[in-house]
């Protein structure tokens, strides 16, 4: 640039003193030279008529008046006896004008009769004036059109100048300052054809090598300390290895700007493939699975993947795959831009879901996805993970699409299920958890046939919790067991303390999760819990699901039978929810089976309800078995189940659910309530619905 503006000023400078000047000196010269012709060509007009004129012209000899030295300074024209006739002297100002002064002009043509004199003044009109502004005029518009031409290049030159060369080069410098700190985050470098873009590639490839050698140095540095690195079955990296990366990876995207994802990938129900095929074949469906994770990350669905890419995780320079457990995959994915996450997701999920075949089976698989983002949910990788798992948790509860992003709703569902899991353990003994009972009631009689006993949670973090709840988080953590068996002898201890303070004998029913129907010593708890109360075990009523019952039926048979040896009284809860068929219950000694409510709540609008009411109530009838309706809220739905022959009925209609005092206490009144309520519906027997 300097080069061009000095070439500008020399120009400039050279026309300024050099070329304008001359031009200007030049217009002049050619400017008098005429002049001196028109005057010559005057006077030699008025020779003639001037009587032996002569003309003396003086020249100029030397001087700076004229540069030409034909030019002169004087002119005078004088008579034949020297007067002057015509003098004219040239000055600055006859470059205006050249006036030509007559004297004494014998006008008189010798040759005409008349002569007359005159005296006075020729006027030879010419200007210098217009030429030098021309000429000035267009030294300025030239120099304007120069200046106009440096100052556009030069533009030009500084915008590619800084585009091509200087900004790269900073961004280069810039990456190379953050290298010399330690801070081996790929820069993004413009790679160029030219000697800036080699420069870039070398900074960029140094880059990638110091990163690498620093997870080296950790990864010694581990082995050293006797952590191993990677997971032996699928070869990918492990917990210890993602916790350290995506520590590395947040400082990195913190530095950044950056929006980083944590993705759980966990396959579902890998423990019934274990279960089923035996652990080589789930070793070979975790691999393959990993594999596919692998595969699919980096957004190829190509079943093909390196091994190198196994090794260190990472599918491409911002997706790392990790085995965080032992059926829960991590993909971490470093770099967010430009990255639809969504769409992502989707795809790892599509791809890794399609059918695992190992030796002639096929088995179908399934993820559930949780997905966390750094810093939305979280600035530390402790909180990342957590987020993720939560999420995962909710996504493998979600029954649509297995996949869920974190959100503070969840987090909060989780601290409460987190408060849950944690104080159900000691909640009985903590004198937390009550029971409430709940009468059955003879649907032709009134009379109150048994009753159920339903647990209760006063917590004293949340309140009241509702056995939906409390009951599957207890089943999930296995202490279900100790507190059934609480349910069990709190129950029959209720049953006793009701019979000696003189109520009738009524069975007590109380609710079997499936966990602890498959537990190996209920029969064992059963017989010791009526042993130690003392209570006749056909008043003892277990209700059970439809799902424990046909999980194993061999099993479930054995233990239904060693029940029924002792005595117990035994009914399928919650009936037609589950496998809705009557066929299997003929195999076991069931006594009684208890229709869902949600069928009991649409019989009186849902014709559909009433015939499959009507169907269960004539089928359990010829397997013997009695029939209780649950949820009976409205005499219709009462007088249906009367004239449909269902034996017993339960409901809020009938009885709610209350503390064992007030049962106690209302007793009488419950029994009068029934009696007439179940007289009521007898006496307006034209009230009933076609089944
Ligand atoms: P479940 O055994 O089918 O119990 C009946 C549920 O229906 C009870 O809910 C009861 O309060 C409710 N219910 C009774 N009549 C009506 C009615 O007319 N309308 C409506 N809308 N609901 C009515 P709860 O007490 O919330 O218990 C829910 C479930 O939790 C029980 O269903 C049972 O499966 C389980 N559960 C309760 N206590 C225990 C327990 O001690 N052990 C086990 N394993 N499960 C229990
Ligand atoms: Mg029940
Ligand atoms: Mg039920």
């Amino acid at each position: 640039m300097v080069p061009l503006a000095v070439l500008f000023v020399s120009v400039a400078a050279y026309f300024h003193f050099i070329a304008l000047p001359r031009a200007i000196a030049e217009t002049r010269q050619q400017f008098h030279m005429q002049v001196d012709s028109d005057v010559t060509a005057i006077a030699r007009t008025l020779q003639p008529v001037a009587s032996h004129a002569n003309i003396a012209v003086l020249r100029e000899t030397s001087g700076t008046f004229f540069d030409s030295k034909q030019s002169w300074r004087e002119m005078v024209i004088r008579s034949a006896n020297d007067d002057i006739l015509v003098r004219h002297v040239r000055s600055q100002d006859t470059e205006k004008a050249i006036v030509m002064d007559v004297h004494k002009v014998d006008l008189v043509d010798p040759s005409s009769a008349s002569s007359e004199r005159n005296a006075g003044s020729i006027m030879v009109k010419a200007d210098i004036g217009p030429s030098i502004a021309k000429i000035n005029s267009s030294y300025r518009h030239f120099l304007l059109v120069l200046a106009s031409a440096l100052a556009f290049t030069l533009v030009l030159m500084a915008t590619l100048l800084s585009s091509v060369v200087i900004n790269p080069l900073r961004k280069v410098a810039a990456a190379a300052d953050r290298l010399s700190k330690r801070d081996f985050r790929q820069p993004e470098l413009a790679m160029t054809g030219d000697e800036v873009g080699d420069l870039a590639r070398s900074v960029s490839h140094l880059s990638v090598a110091l990163r690498q050698h620093e997870f080296d140095q950790r990864k010694s540095a581990l082995t050293i300390a006797g952590l191993s690195y990677h997971d032996e079955l699928t070869g990918l990296p492990n917990k210890g290895f993602l916790t350290d990366r995506l520590g590395t990876e947040i400082k990195y995207a913190g530095a950044d700007d950056r929006s980083i994802a944590l993705l759980f990938v966990d396959v579902d129900n890998f423990k019934s493939i274990n279960d089923l095929a035996g652990h080589a074949v789930g070793d070979k469906c975790l691999r393959e699975v990993a594999h596919r994770i692998v595969s699919t990350a980096s957004g190829e669905k190509s079943l093909v993947c390196d091994i190198e890419s196994m090794f260190d995780g990472l599918v491409d320079g911002r997706t790392f795959v990790a085995r965080y457990s032992a059926d829960v995959f991590a993909v971490l994915i470093a770099e967010l831009e430009g990255v639809d996450l969504a769409a992502k997701v989707r795809a790892i999920q599509e791809f890794v879901q399609r059918p695992f075949v190992e030796a002639g089976r096929e088995f179908d698989l399934s993820v559930s996805v949780g997905v966390s983002k750094f810093p939305d949910h979280g600035a530390t990788s402790a909180e990342l993970v957590k987020h993720a798992d939560t999420a995962l948790h909710a996504a493998k509860r979600d029954t649509m699409d297995h996949v869920r992003f974190f959100s503070d709703t969840l987090d909060s569902a989780n601290f409460r299920r987190l408060s849950l899991e944690s104080s159900l353990p000691r909640a009985t003994e903590n004198g937390e958890v009550v029971l409430h009972y709940q009468a059955k009631v003879d649907v032709r009689s009134g009379v109150i046939s048994g009753v159920e006993a339903l647990a209760r949670w006063s917590h004293p973090l949340h309140g009241d919790v509702s056995p939906g709840e409390f009951i599957p988080i207890s089943e999930r953590q296995g202490s279900i067991i100790e507190l059934g068996q609480w349910v069990v002898e709190s129950a029959c201890a209720q049953a006793i303390a009701w019979q000696r303070s003189g109520l009738p004998s009524i069975r007590m029913a109380v609710n079997l999760s499936p966990r602890q129907f498959s537990d190996s010593q209920l029969v064992d708890r059963i017989r010791r819990a009526v042993e130690v109360h003392d209570m006749d075990p056909s008043l003892l009523e277990l209700e059970l699901t439809e799902g424990a019952l046909v999980d194993d039926p061999e099993r479930a048979e054995r233990t239904l039978t060693e029940l029924k040896e002792l005595g117990v009284y035994l009914s399928v809860d919650d009936f037609g929810t589950g496998y809705s068929s009557l066929s299997y219950l003929h195999r076991y000694p069931i006594d009684a089976v208890k229709i869902d409510r949600s069928f009991i709540n649409t019989i009186t609008e849902d014709e559909n309800s009433r015939a499959i009411v009507s169907a269960i109530i004539s089928m359990a009838r010829s397997l013997n078995m009695t029939v209780v309706a649950e949820g009976v809220e409205t005499p219709e739905q009462l007088k249906f189940l009367a004239s449909a022959g269902c034996d017993d009925a339960q409901g809020f209609y009938l009885s709610r659910p209350i503390d064992p005092s007030d049962f106690e206490k209302s007793f009488e009144d419950t029994v009068n309530w029934t009696l007439s309520a179940v007289k009521e519906i007898t006496e307006n027997a034209d009230v009933v619905y076609a089944s």
